[in-house]
């Protein structure tokens, strides 16, 4: 067998909790944070800006071509990544709920997929990354040392996505939030490539009645057990 990547990975449904975990769980091994759903959200936002029809294969082919996007590092830990789209930051043009939908849309297209995942490799080819996505056990990074399957009830993940939006002054319609949790989950779930899944490998974390500093202990107790 080849040697395992340092890499730890955290996968799972929609508004689960993963980027909390997997920004602390970064933080406290001191290893950097790749967020792989920001990428297809700003290929999603690209896509839209163009307004090209992402069923248009040639056209989605134009924009993955050139396209220039890089992450840096959040400003603070329970901030989101900071992505920079064609020079212009888009870190929170990628968050709405339009962007979501469109995200999960173009992460079922093959190129999409291919050049994104591509990227996300090369990302993390050094080790010391804590990779958090729908497929980053089973495809991008299938030798990672760890993997973490997060998963809760998809009421209990819109409640706490209702609860998020609320405290940033958002207007919640929690059955819509619910509604849309269920269509992507769906979506990414039943799709052909790289369908979201835990791999054979994966600890797999419900965190429906536990919170994230519980879910954290766990994965950074698994983490330096192994
Ligand atoms: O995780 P986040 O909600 O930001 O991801 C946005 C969308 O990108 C997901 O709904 C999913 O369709 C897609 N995605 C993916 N594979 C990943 C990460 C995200 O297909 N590794």
């Amino acid at each position: 067998m080849s040697e395992r990547l340092e890499v730890v990975t955290i996968d799972g449904p929609s508004g689960v909790g993963k980027s909390t975990v997997s920004r602390m769980v970064a933080a406290k091994l001191g290893f950097t944070y790749l967020d792989t759903g920001a990428m297809y959200r700003a290929v999603a936002l690209k896509s839209r800006l163009a307004g090209i029809d992402i069923d248009d294969e040639s056209a989605m082919r134009l924009i993955l071509s050139s396209l220039d996007m890089q992450l840096l590092p959040a400003a603070s830990v329970d901030a989101d990544v900071q992505v920079i789209l064609d020079g212009i930051n888009v870190t929170d043009q990628i968050r709405t709920q339009e962007i979501s939908m469109l995200a999960s849309a173009v992460s079922a297209l093959k190129p999409v997929r291919d050049v994104l995942t591509g990227k996300q490799q090369e990302m993390g080819r050094q080790g010391r990354v804590v990779a958090e996505g729908r497929d980053t056990g089973t495809v991008v990074f299938p030798g990672a040392a760890w993997k973490f399957y997060l998963d809760a009830a998809p009421e209990e993940r819109a409640r706490r996505r209702a609860e998020q939006m609320r405290k940033k002054g958002q207007e919640v319609d929690e059955r819509e939030i619910l509604a849309q949790i269920i269509k992507r989950d769906r979506d990414d779930s039943e799709r052909t490539i790289a369908p979201l899944k835990a791999a054979p490998d994966a600890v797999y974390i419900d965190s429906t009645a536990i919170g994230p500093d519980e879910v954290i202990g766990l994965v950074l107790e698994a983490v330096r057990n192994k």
